[in-house]
């Protein structure tokens, strides 16, 4: 018997396509946002709720005002005096009590071809005044087309996301309303319940088929608010559950045993190490030998600032694996990562009688096999790499330990292909993306975690300063300078997926002046678009001080370690995100030198983009940079998305869903005690539905545990 059949929901599972109101191109656009089936669009949950209590008056917006919802018409719409890219669009609205100005800096295009005179929109934003009158830049909107339901019937209108994609086919959320209605006329409310009733009054939660309606449908605030907790418990309970579960599978496993820390560590601590251990590095040392001490499998999390010292701290376990006769690989996502922590393993474990071998894309495949074959017969104590170490034919003699660098930036996959090279063997993730509790616990539910926030000694603070285009000469005086006292310098051009050409262009054409400008020091470019190689050298010879000026595109990101760069000059900074600039700024101030980032924006820039600048300059902490991140973007886009192995979440949001969760992570975990209890009858539509979600990979993180 099939899932779909025993629960009753078959027709969940069908295409769009005969769908009425969608048909075959619809569909298609539908499914390029993954939007494939009934029970997909069904979950394709609402963005916004729109009723007289929830919309101002634009009269009423005042220097109090925070974010709002308007619901106005279109007055003026057109496209401002602007260069290619500079473009912009603007229109004024009015709602009768007033009016106030859009203006779009980006996507002016589409945007612009969205809106013309005498259109009915609903805008949201957060208002800003600007030479005296209110002004909101790239609001979100939604289009109130003709004939859509009226807010004075004082229904509730449900306003579901939009894309350009969606626009250009007339997809809006009227027809998602009339699209939806319609399989609700058409199939009633044979969905069944996954919750049996016990669980249900227990926790109060509404019944799933009326939750469903009721969210994209409400008759009543109050009826939204319980149909909405309703969802979002659904949606974390799944999630919980699961990591439930690989907790208790993983603590019945059975890991390696390593004994006491033996000779090498004791000799890499007292001749290698050219610095002492902070305290923090040392704690996190000890956690990962009792670890590897304790029967089962390390399954660890090593989050540290940037520049808190990680690498000392997966060196130490390295040699910790090899006192005991195990072989380590250590992972990194960039080649030139791989590269920079291949000469530093080099250095620290070479005079300790131990071999290390770089295995990336790159090299030729004479050299590769000849690795390969070095790591097969044990005589080589730690590989370092890509991606490429997790490649089918990679085999080690005697793995027992697995390191993975700046964890985040690893697709689910590739983590989950490196951790079957064996089942016993422990595992260090290291992230320099501090995550807030509230996200730790549905993210890494099942991993054990230790903190670094004590950084090395003798650091001074980075300076960050925010300049204009204004400023420049004198940005360019103050680089001059640190260039004359013998520093390097970094000059970070952004760049945006849609238009590689232009970004290139950016960075080259920066390159070109910058090379005039310091012509008397060494500029050289790094950008996305060379080989490996060519990167690589580049790197190197910025690290050996053969270049002073360094022009580039974010390829320099993560991990890069140039104790002489102090100066990180971010181009158009507005446009980064906020970890990025946090981690950008993070390659400087590694050594003893007052350093400097700054960031270089232009005036036009979104209300976020703003603050986030205003964060920078603020604080340094990455703790504090990673909350407000967090709580600007959501936690849905914390990580970007499924590359981070966030479960993908539609409707709940953990920072401001933590009661909800508090509750659902109960609710999982007692039922989990007991395997039976998923086989009992009354659990058997939740079972399947736990199934399903699991097969559907939206816990893939977790299943790597
Ligand atoms: P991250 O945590 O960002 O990966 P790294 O491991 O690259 O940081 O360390 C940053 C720099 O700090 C490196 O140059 C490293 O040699 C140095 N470092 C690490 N630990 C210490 C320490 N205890 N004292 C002094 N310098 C240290
Ligand atoms: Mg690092």
């Amino acid at each position: 018997m099939s899932e779909e059949l025993a629960t009753g929901d078959a027709f969940l599972a069908e295409s769009l396509r005969y769908v009425k109101g969608v048909g075959p191109k619809r569909a298609d656009v539908l499914e390029g946002a993954g939007i494939s089936t009934v029970r997909d669009l069904l979950q394709y949950y609402p963005r916004r709720y729109l009723d007289r209590s929830t919309v101002t008056r634009i009269a009423d917006i005042s220097d109090a005002t925070g974010s709002v919802s308007i619901v106005a018409e279109v007055l003026v719409a057109g496209s401002a005096p602007g260069r290619g890219r500079q473009k912009r669009f603007e229109m004024v609205v009015s709602d009768g009590s007033g009016r106030i100005k859009c203006v779009w800096f980006r996507g002016a295009a589409w945007i612009g071809k969205l809106f013309k005179k005498g259109d009915r929109v609903a805008l949201h934003g957060k208002p800003q005044l600007f030479r005296g009158s209110w002004n909101l830049t790239h609001p979100d909107f939604d289009r109130l087309d003709e004939g859509g339901p009226s807010l004075d019937t004082g229904r509730i209108m449900a306003l579901y996301p939009g894309s350009a994609p969606f626009e250009r086919i007339g997809l809006n959320s009227r027809s998602f309303r009339k699209i939806i209605w319609g399989l609700f006329k058409e199939h009633g409310l044979r969905l069944r319940d996954p919750f049996p009733e016990s669980i249900r009054s227990r926790f109060n939660l509404m019944d799933g088929r009326v939750a469903l309606r009721a969210v994209h449908f409400p008759k009543s605030q109050e009826e939204l608010h319980a149909a909405r907790r309703r969802l979002i418990f659904e949606e974390l309970f799944f999630i919980q559950l699961m990591l439930a579960r690989l907790r208790s599978v993983r603590i019945q496993r059975k890991g390696l045993v390593f004994g006491p820390r033996g000779g090498l560590s004791a000799r890499f601590e007292r001749d290698v190490l050219p610095f002492m251990l902070t305290g923090d590095q040392s704690a996190a040392i000890r956690d990962i030998v009792a670890d590897t001490q304790s029967g089962q499998p390390m399954n660890r999390l090593l989050q540290g600032d940037v520049g808190s010292g990680k690498t000392v701290v997966a060196v130490a376990a390295m040699l910790h694996a090899a006192d005991h006769g195990y072989q380590s690989v250590f992972m990194a996502p960039t080649e030139i990562l791989a590269e920079q922590h291949y000469r530093n393993l080099i250095s620290f474990m070479e005079p300790l009688g131990l071999q290390v071998r770089l295995l990336v894309g790159a090299q030729r495949k004479a050299n590769r096999r000849e690795i390969l074959a070095e790591l097969a017969n044990g005589q080589v104590a730690v590989a370092v790499g890509t991606h490429a170490l997790i490649e089918d034919p990679v085999q080690l003699a005697k793995l027992g330990l697995v390191v993975v660098d700046e964890q985040h930036r690893f697709g689910v996959m590739q983590r989950a292909k490196l951790l079957k090279k064996g089942d016993a063997v422990h595992t260090l993730l290291m992230t320099a993306t501090p995550i807030p509790r509230s996200l730790a616990m549905t993210v890494y539910g099942d991993l054990d975690v230790t903190v670094i926030r004590e950084k090395p000694a003798g650091r001074k603070p980075v300076k960050t300063l925010l300049r204009s285009e204004k400023g420049r000469t004198e940005v360019y005086e103050q680089v001059r300078r640190e260039l004359a006292a013998g520093r390097q310098c970094y000059v970070v051009y952004p760049l945006v997926e849609e238009s590689e050409k232009l970004d290139l262009k950016d960075a080259e054409s920066g390159f070109a002046q910058l090379r005039e400008i310091y012509s008397e020091f060494r500029v050289d470019v790094v950008h996305g678009r060379m080989s490996g190689a060519e990167k690589d050298q580049i790197m190197e010879r910025f690290k050996a001080r053969e270049i002073d000026v360094l022009v580039s595109t974010t390829v320099i990101e993560v991990g890069v370690d140039v104790a002489n760069a102090s100066v990180m000059l971010i181009e158009h900074a507005e446009r980064f995100g906020l970890s990025q600039l946090h981690q950008l700024r993070g390659r400087v101030g590694r050594g003893s030198d007052q350093a400097f980032c700054i960031l270089m924006a232009d005036y036009k820039r979104s209300h976020e983009g703003q603050e986030r600048l205003e964060a920078m300059v603020r604080t340094e902490d990455g703790f504090e940079i990673s909350e407000i991140d967090l709580k600007m973007r959501g936690a849905g886009d914390f990580f970007g998305t499924r590359q981070s192995g966030l479960p993908d979440l539609r409707i709940a949001d953990v920072t401001r869903d933590q009661a909800i969760l508090t509750e659902a992570r109960a609710a999982a975990s007692e039922l989990i005690a007991s395997d039976v209890a998923l086989q009992a009858p009354e659990h058997l539509a939740l079972g399947l539905y736990y199934q399903r979600f699991y097969r559907e990979g939206r816990g893939a993180l977790a299943r790597i545990g």
